[in-house]
């Protein structure tokens, strides 16, 4: 690692800002170990490009993922956690302190809390990357109000498809939900919400294989994996939900991941390597929910609290 650059030691450094990260913060924070978080380029993590989330205790009627995020950094921050806008470009996890890099600095650290996340799975088809911000998006309550009385399609068969898919029905004409079988994988609640909507249709046994457009998109071509028959379906949009991908790319051959890419913890969410946890969505490919994810971090911090104190009593 390159040796010019600022030098920040600390404790404990959280990397990722999102309700694993932030929970660990505020644990740690009022174990006084004075974390420092870095928060990644998602600050407050996916959770913050969620409309509304109705299933967080404490909000009967719902809050905001963007707001429920600020609320997090601001209780983070009240007990004396440090959270700085930076990004890790590079991690040395084998030497002692640990090391992390971003562009301008590099932090040292005793004990790591990695809550890095995951984002979003491409389909890898032609006119993906070229239309992405012009037709193509991954995020419906980031990019919705740009579908305002427009066709779109949505892609997937999961819970998340399902539920940006009925968020996009505020904004869309008509959403067209296109899955590559003819069974849902989604829950019964947004399944049942889904069917009954009046603004969603839905096309099965179906996958996308291209992307079509001039300036923005205007078409998608769908073939049925029953049939093999090609179609062209207009869309002024297509929002693709297939799944996450874990962010753990800097951590790779130093601890122990699965084959997906996630890394693995046992039940107190620590790591293959000692003074070192991971929590939420980088750990958890099955629950994916904020209060899960912030149950993790909370359970690290903890642990990460032990190991400090275990190295301080030698
Ligand atoms: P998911 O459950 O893994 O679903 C991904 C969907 O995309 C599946 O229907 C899958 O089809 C389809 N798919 C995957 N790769 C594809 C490809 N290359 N082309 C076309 N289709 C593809 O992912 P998710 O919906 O993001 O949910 C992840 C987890 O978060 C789940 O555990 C879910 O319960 C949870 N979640 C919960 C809520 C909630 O409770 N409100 C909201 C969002 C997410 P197949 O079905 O054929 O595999």
């Amino acid at each position: 690692m390159a040796n010019d650059k600022e030098v920040v030691q600390r404790d404990l450094i959280i990397l990722g800002s999102g309700p694993a990260g932030l929970s660990a913060a505020i644990y740690a924070a009022r174990a006084d170990l004075h974390p420092l978080i870095l928060t990644g380029m998602a600050l407050h993590g996916q959770a913050a490009t969620t409309d509304t989330i109705e299933n967080y205790p404490g909000f009967p009627e719902g809050v905001g993922g963007s707001e429920l995020g600020m609320l997090f950094q601001t209780q983070a921050e009240r007990f004396g956690a440090e959270i700085i806008m930076d990004h890790a470009t590079s991690a040395d996890l084998k030497q002692r302190p640990i090391k992390i890099e971003s562009y301008g600095k590099e932090y040292q650290c005793k004990s790591l809390i990695i809550t890095t996340g995951a984002d979003p799975r491409k389909l890898g088809i032609p006119g993906e990357k070229e239309f992405t911000g012009k037709g193509v998006s991954y995020c419906g309550t980031c990019d919705g109000w740009f579908f305002k009385d427009k066709d779109i399609v949505v892609v997937g068969g999961g819970d998340s498809a399902l539920e940006e898919g009925l968020f996009l029905t505020r904004f869309a004409n008509s959403v067209t939900i296109i899955h590559r079988r003819d069974e849902l994988r989604a829950g019964a609640i947004l399944r049942k919400r889904a069917m009954e909507h009046p603004k969603i249709k839905f096309i099965w046994d179906s996958i996308v294989t291209e992307i079509m457009g001039e300036d923005a998109v205007n078409a998608v071509k769908l073939k049925n994996v029953k049939t093999d028959e090609e179609m062209i379906h207009k869309t002024d949009g297509i929002f693709i939900f297939i799944g996450h991908i874990p962010n753990s790319e800097l951590f790779t051959g130093q601890i122990d991941m699965d084959k997906a890419g996630y890394i693995i913890t046992n039940g107190v969410m620590e790591t293959s390597v000692p003074g070192i946890y991971a929590a939420g969505e980088i750990t958890d490919p099955h629950f994916r929910q904020v209060i899960t994810s912030a149950g993790m971090g909370a359970a690290a911090a903890i642990q990460a609290t032990h190991f400090l104190e275990n190295l301080e009593a030698g």
